[in-house]
């Protein structure tokens, strides 16, 4: 892959020509959906981590290096633990990634 890795990941493009927004997500690197941003988090859709709020400070480290990106199939089991029954989509917080 080339460019630097900011631009590899959670990078959300949007073009004048109207293509569909594309987001990649921070952790397995698969495409992903979502995009919007509901407070300091970000939401992400992915097929593969489960659909998953990151905080805004969690996404910075992350994309500093500052922290490692998670085993994927660790945070999918933490994203489905969070979530549990619940409707809401749950926050992922840089603490969290620290203990995976
Ligand atoms: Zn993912």
């Amino acid at each position: 892959m080339d460019g630097p890795a900011a631009y590899l990941w959670a990078l959300e493009r949007t073009e004048m020509g109207g293509r569909m927004t594309r987001l990649q997500c921070p952790v397995c690197e698969e495409a992903a959906d979502g995009g919007h941003h509901l407070g300091d988090t970000q939401v992400f859709v992915c097929s593969k981590c489960g659909s998953y709020r990151l905080s805004g400070t969690a996404a910075r480290l992350l994309e500093l290096g500052t922290l490692s990106r998670p085993d994927p199939a660790a945070f999918a089991a933490l994203v489905e633990k969070r979530r549990g029954n619940s409707a809401e989509y749950p926050i992922i917080r840089e603490d969290d990634l620290k203990i995976l």
